[in-house]
């Protein structure tokens, strides 16, 4: 088969093919990769707006630009009785198709500004729950004083990090667990006190060092008394703080010359995909953990007999749902919550058998957003679905251009940048920056974080690599001070970028193994020239 999108060949899974036939959706015609970049589409994960709600008319901080077409509302307000998406109800029109009825009643039904439940001082987060004093700070949980991080799970005191969990006093670190006081650092277990350290576990006090295992005091992977560590440390940060970009490229260095392990899944038996904990028989699979029987799955957790679901949690019997929670035997959801036998719902919470609703909470039997008795639900979603076959929208996917955002502010973007033109043309939207203040003449960044005082922290400062002006939050400069860090020289948007581009993307790709040459499959792109070896090498020759 070949993808109606990219044009590259792909197979269906049998499990895939059975999934969607149960579901009674059509096989996707694209690509597992396509897919996913559909449903990030529909994902704005970390552009936040001032806006108004439409209900009260307050400032918020929202996902969508004051721009948007769409009426923006409250999160608060949402939740609460003052809004009721059930006065926007309409009939079914037999003779206009489905996805321009519910295009129709999107325009109409408010749309929560962003999601984060249980917040304390984080009005600058999104996709978020149980957080305190966090900013900047998105698709994180139970956290507190986080800056600039993205997907932390149990972390406190971290700044710039990306998808780490159980850490503490973290910065410009990616892929980590029960680390503490780490910077620039990749793929580490139970580290302490450490800098540019890459796959190391149980290990303290080293720097720019690969692979350790049970060690102390290395830098550059050799050994050192403590007090020579120390002395070597000092001059160790001078050289980051006097030439931050030789040091980071030591660091790439670091990586080509260091072994990689093809995939990284623990007691994932019968799985194949990327960062993969606890789980059974799933394929295709990147950052899951305790997930069973499914293909096709990003950025989710706890999910069994799932396909083709991205930053879902909680749920069974989905196909094509992403950002959401408590799904049941639903397919072609969006952004929801807690749903039950439903399909091409958006923004919904707790909703049984309902089709094509948008904006409701705790409803059954409901069609666009219409209330019907069980008896005439089933009978209205049969002439439905003889009536979206007629049209060739049955079983299909939401399509791209009924994302409610700009697509340069969407995940999408991130991964398939297209130019304002061409974005139009392919029917989206696009959001047009607004011009930032600059500043009337530039500020000499000092080197170090302990040379600054907080009147730094006033002061607009000019990205080294973009030319966008940014700030640097006192609890930042709190932060760099206690570790003797450099000030950051770049835009959070562009640390973030940088550390981004050091993870590998979600995607399997045939490979031999760098020793033994048995051939495996593995998501590190040839270009980057790592050497990737199969688990077995990987065993023999670091061992865990
Ligand atoms: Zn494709
Ligand atoms: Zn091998």
């Amino acid at each position: 088969m070949n993808c109606n999108q990219c044009g590259l060949q792909f197979e269906y899974f049998n499990a895939e093919k059975e999934a969607y036939n149960r579901a009674d959706a059509l096989l996707p015609v694209n690509c597992p990769q396509c897919r996913r970049l559909r449903h990030l589409i529909f994902r704005n994960e970390k552009n936040l707006f001032h806006n108004k709600s439409c209900l009260s008319a307050k400032k918020i901080i929202s996902l969508y630009p004051e721009t948007s077409p769409f009426h923006i509302v409250d999160q608060n307000e949402w939740w609460s009785d003052k809004f009721d998406a059930t006065l926007f109800a309409r009939n079914f029109d037999f003779n206009k198709p489905f996805f321009e009825q519910y295009k129709n009643l999107q325009k109409e039904v408010p749309r929560w500004a962003r999601i984060v439940v249980n917040a304390e001082n984080s009005d600058f987060c999104n996709n978020s729950a149980n957080v305190k004093n966090c900013y900047l700070t998105f698709s994180s949980y139970e956290s507190q004083d986080l800056y600039y991080c993205m997907r932390l799970f149990r972390c406190n005191d971290c700044v710039d990090c990306l998808n780490i969990s159980d850490c503490q006093l973290c910065s410009m670190s990616a892929d980590c667990k029960h680390c503490y006081n780490i910077h620039y650092s990749l793929l580490c277990n139970s580290c302490y006190d450490s800098y540019f350290i890459f796959d190391c576990k149980t290990s303290k006090n080293c720097i720019m060092t690969a692979q350790a295992r049970n060690k102390e005091y290395l830098i550059r992977g050799k050994e050192y008394s403590k007090a020579e560590y120390e002395k070597h440390k000092k001059e160790f940060l001078a050289q980051l703080a006097n030439n931050p970009d030789s040091i980071k490229k030591e660091f790439l260095e670091l990586l080509k010359s260091a072994y990689h392990k093809n995939l990284n899944m623990i007691k994932a038996e019968n799985c194949l995909g990327n960062f993969i904990n606890d789980s059974k028989n799933i394929i295709n699979v990147f950052y899951t953990i305790d997930s069973e029987d499914c293909v096709n799955v990003y950025d989710s957790s706890a999910l069994k007999d799932c396909y083709d679901n991205s930053y879902n949690e909680k749920s069974e019997l989905c196909v094509e749902i992403d950002t959401a929670y408590e799904m049941y035997n639903s397919k072609f959801c969006t952004y929801s919550i807690t749903m039950a036998d439903s399909a091409y719902c958006d923004q919904c919470d707790h909703l049984t058998e309902c089709f094509g609703c948008i904006g409701l909470k705790k409803q059954q039997n409901r069609i666009l957003n219409k209330q019907y008795s069980a008896e005439d639900y089933k009978k209205m979603l049969a002439k439905i679905k003889t009536h979206m076959e007629h049209t060739g929208e049955w079983g299909k996917p939401f399509p791209h251009n009924l994302t409610p955002f700009p697509y340069n502010i969407t995940l999408a973007y991130e991964l398939a940048p297209l130019k304002k033109e061409e974005a139009l043309k392919q029917g989206y939207m696009w959001h047009d920056e607004e011009k930032q203040e600059m500043p009337k003449e530039k500020y000499n960044l000092p080197k170090t974080a302990v040379e600054a005082d907080e009147s730094i922290c006033e002061k607009i400062l000019v990205c080294e690599k973009t030319g966008k002006p940014y700030k640097i939050i006192p609890q930042e400069l709190k932060f760099y001070k206690k570790f003797g860090l450099p000030l950051p020289r770049v835009t959070p948007d562009q640390r973030y970028k940088e550390l981004r581009n050091l993870q590998p993307p979600k995607k399997l790709i045939d490979a031999t193994c760098g020793l033994c040459k048995s051939p495996i499959k593995t998501v590190y792109p040839p270009e980057w020239n790592y050497k990737i070896i199969c688990e077995k090498c990987y065993l023999e020759k670091i061992y865990e």
